[in-house]
C-alpha cells in the first residue's frame, strides 16, 4: 500500500502568513498547426509551500543547502508516531516511545485534520526545543510533522528549527498523515532539485514495509 502524504498544491491552499501565495496560471496556447491546444502552467510560490523540506540554510547563515544532502536521508525506513490531543510535543512525550533503530520520524498529531479547514490554522501542534534535543541525542536524521512549521506559531526565534538544523537534521513539514497509522514504513520524500535551495516542495510517500 502506498500512502501519499503530501498536500495538493492549489491556488487556495493555506500558506504560511507572509509567504508568497501560490499562483498557478494557465498559459495555454493553440498549436502552430491549429489542431490542438498546448496546455502549460506558470507557477509562482514560495520554496516552503505545502509539503516541503527545510535545509539548514533556511535558518542558518552559511548552513547547508538542500542539494548538499544525499538522497539516502530522504529515502529509507521511517517511523510514524501518533501523538494525539497535545498542544505541543515535549521530551516526556518522546521518552515513552520506542526509539530502537529510528532514523527518520514523522509525528502524526491533531494537525492532520486541519488540512480540511481551508485556511491557515494558527493553533497547530509543534515540537518543543527540548523534544528536538531529545531527537538529536537519539541520532535521528530526519523529522517530519503534519503542519507548515515544526516551531510554535509566532515563535520568532525558531528554537526548534535551530536545534535540528544546526545538527544537519532535515525537517519535513506540511505532511498530511490523516490516512496513516503509527508504525514502520518506507519513506520516499523527494524535493524539487532547486539549485542552492533553502528548502523545496517535495512529493512524499509512505509504503508499508
Ligand atoms: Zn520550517
Amino acid at each position: 500500500m502506498i500512502y501519499d502524504v503530501t498536500v495538493p498544491i492549489t491556488n487556495t491552499m493555506p500558506v504560511w502568513p507572509g509567504d508568497p501565495p501560490v499562483q498557478l496560471s494557465a498559459k495555454s496556447h493553440e498549436s502552430r498547426d491549429k489542431t490542438h491546444i498546448v496546455s502549460l502552467t506558470a507557477i509562482a510560490m514560495g520554496s516552503h509551500t505545502g509539503t516541503h523540506i527545510d535545509a539548514p540554510f533556511h535558518m542558518i547563515k552559511d548552513g547547508k543547502r538542500l542539494h548538499e544532502f544525499p538522497l539516502e536521508i530522504l529515502v529509507g525506513r521511517a517511523t510514524v508516531f501518533k501523538i494525539p490531543r497535545v498542544r505541543s510535543i515535549g521530551r516526556a512525550d518522546l521518552e515513552r516511545l520506542d526509539w530502537t533503530g529510528v532514523e527518520r520520524v514523522l509525528f502524526k498529531t491533531d494537525n492532520s485534520a486541519h488540512w480540511l479547514d481551508g485556511q491557515f490554522y494558527e493553533g497547530f501542534v509543534y515540537l518543543e526545543p527540548a523534544g528536538a534535543e531529545f531527537l538529536v541525542e537519539r541520532g535521528v536524521r530526519l523529522v517530519g510533522i503534519d503542519y507548515l512549521s515544526i516551531d510554535k506559531f509566532r515563535s520568532e526565534a525558531h528554537p526548534t528549527h535551530l536545534v535540528l538544523l544546526s545538527k544537519n537534521i532535515l525537517i519535513l513539514e506540511g505532511l498530511n498523515l490523516r490516512a496513516v497509522t503509527s508504525g514502520q514504513y518506507m519513506l520516499y520524500a523527494l524535493p524539487l532539485n532547486l539549485q542552492d535551495a533553502d528548502g523545496a516542495p517535495a512529493r512524499a510517500i509512505l509504503v508499508n514495509s
